[in-house]
């Protein structure tokens, strides 16, 4: 079975960035994206161990949430739009992709009316691509406290896409400098912040070496998306409209 394959192969390398750094492959936590895969390679996915999956569209990952395992656990990756943060609240885990002081409230609001704590990563722009959702780094260290005052809201750390490029090596000072970021913020804070969700199916290796916690992964395992989410970096082109 393919997914099979992929994931061993992927586990090796995850095991071998992890080494190459001295950490330890527990720190590092597989996401698996399943935007644009159906149910059943999400229950396959499953039966191989792996519990954590990533989805984009709020809508696509309310149709598919149950017919999966119920033991799962699930996190927005993708732009949210406010419209959106009731469902958002109650079918994942955490959003990793808020990126405004605005989304934040209104999360805020749905989590309390839900009596629930919503743990959240900040999504950061670290490359300023005009094309990609999230904070500019001064206006997230201008908004931080503000976020972190929100009662049913938890920051758990911060999340990047990088820059696409066919030679990862290129998009390290990226990962360097949300990695450094993170540390600004715990400063602020005066609290530690535990994740780094940084690298993807073509660059999760340098991310691991540059401090990664979670790494997404959706194309290296599954391999290539359906058709209408094909290429879903999330852009604000195609991302959630
Ligand atoms: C699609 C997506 C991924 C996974 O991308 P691959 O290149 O298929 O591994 C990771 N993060 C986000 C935010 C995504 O939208």
């Amino acid at each position: 079975m393919a997914l099979a394959e992929n994931l061993e192969k992927i586990q090796q390398r995850i095991n071998a960035a992890c080494e190459r750094a001295g950490r330890q492959p527990e720190t590092v936590t597989l996401q698996a994206v399943s935007k644009g895969q159906l149910p059943a390679a999400i229950r396959e996915a499953s039966k191989l161990g792996l519990t954590l999956f990533g989805e984009n569209k709020v809508q696509e990952a309310k149709a598919k949430i149950g017919q999966c395992p119920a033991n799962l656990r699930w996190h927005m990756i993708g732009h949210l739009q406010s419209n959106k943060c009731r469902d958002a609240v109650h079918f994942f885990q955490m959003i990793q992709s808020v990126d405004s002081l605005a989304l934040a409230q209104e999360i805020d609001k749905w989590a309390d009316k839900s009596a629930k704590t919503m743990p959240i990563l900040l999504e950061v722009n670290i490359a300023g691509e005009s094309s990609k959702f999230g904070y500019r780094p001064d206006q997230l260290l201008s908004e931080l406290l503000q976020i972190n005052a929100l009662h049913k809201i938890e920051i758990h750390g911060l999340m990047t896409i990088a820059p696409w490029t066919p030679e990862p090596e290129k998009v390290r000072p990226i990962f360097q400098k949300l990695r450094l970021l993170k540390e600004e913020c715990e400063k602020i804070l005066g609290a530690p912040l535990p994740h780094l969700s940084m690298g993807m199916s073509g660059d999760f290796e340098i991310a691991i070496e540059e401090g990664a916690t979670i790494v997404r992964i959706g194309t290296a395992l599954f391999g290539p998306r359906a058709r209408a989410t094909k290429d879903t970096r999330e852009t604000k082109q195609n991302g959630e409209v």
